[in-house]
């Protein structure tokens, strides 16, 4: 599908890593090397942080007035309620967020998330209206091995799209590709991202399609940034392992311009 360039996104999962301070010093670091990068030009992203829970304080004070967002990993559905360790979207926005991931593949691996259980995330986010969710979808290894690749992401697409979502922004991320050092090459992930395109164009239409970005998650690093941004579905980048250290994670934003 053609489209004007959409702005790319760029992402870092921090996943259950860092302390306060380092936290801190991070942001300062980010925000010092952003403001260089984007004074000559060299950038126009939309950068977001997905600090663990108790960061998010530290992280939305460091980035105040600045460019940069900060979302949840995960919320719960309801509004409020018995749910010993969750959050619910009014927590997470109350506490400066802007966005929250849904479905990403180690929740769903690890507390046993189902398609339907991310749809509501997602709808609790788009309820909201102030949370845009980031959707992530991503086939293991063994269904890409069984050519399930395309019915997996149309299946989890579907389900986080069930209850009609507000602005979204979608990541696919090959399981397989997780922290494993192992990236998808640029065609397959261009080949995934198309498939992804021409999905929501089928649900929601050619206008919301050509808008919503997709990024890619998996093993990125600055060596392999450049070739993959390159692709003309590729909008940006979910980045876990190389977003821990924000000289990586700022060599990741300038390669994608
Ligand atoms: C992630 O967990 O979203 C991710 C992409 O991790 P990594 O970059 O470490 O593969």
């Amino acid at each position: 599908m053609s489209a004007e360039r959409r702005r790319p996104l760029i992402a870092a999962n921090w996943k259950m890593n860092l302390l306060k301070a380092d936290a801190a010093e991070y942001c300062r670091d980010l925000r010092r090397g952003l403001a260089a990068a984007t004074a000559t030009g060299e950038v126009d992203a939309r950068v977001v942080i997905f600090p663990s829970f108790p960061l998010i304080p530290v992280v939305a004070r460091e980035l105040v007035d600045s460019e940069v967002e900060v979302g949840g990993q995960d919320l719960h559905p309801e509004e409020r309620g018995a749910h010993t360790g969750d959050v619910s979207a009014s927590q997470l926005a109350d506490a400066g967020c802007t966005w929250v991931l849904c479905g990403h593949s180690e929740r769903r691996q690890n507390h046993g998330e189902s398609d339907e259980w991310v749809g509501l995330k997602v709808a609790a986010a788009a309820r909201h209206r102030q949370l845009s969710p980031l959707i992530c979808v991503g086939e293991t290894r063994a269904e890409r091995q069984e050519g399930r690749t395309f019915e997996v992401l149309a299946r989890q697409l579907l389900a986080a799209l069930a209850g009609g979502p507000g602005p979204f922004a979608l990541a696919y991320e090959p399981v397989w590709a997780i922290g494993t050092g192992e990236t998808a090459t640029p065609e397959i992930a261009q080949e995934a991202h198309r498939f992804l395109r021409q999905r929501i164009t089928e649900e929601l239409g050619e206008v919301t399609a050509a808008a919503v970005p997709i990024l890619y998650g998996g093993s990125v690093t600055p060596d392999n940034a450049a070739s993959l941004i390159a692709q003309p579905d590729i909008d940006g980048f979910l980045v876990g392992g190389a977003s821990l250290d924000p000289q990586k994670f700022l060599a990741i934003i300038r390669c994608s311009g």
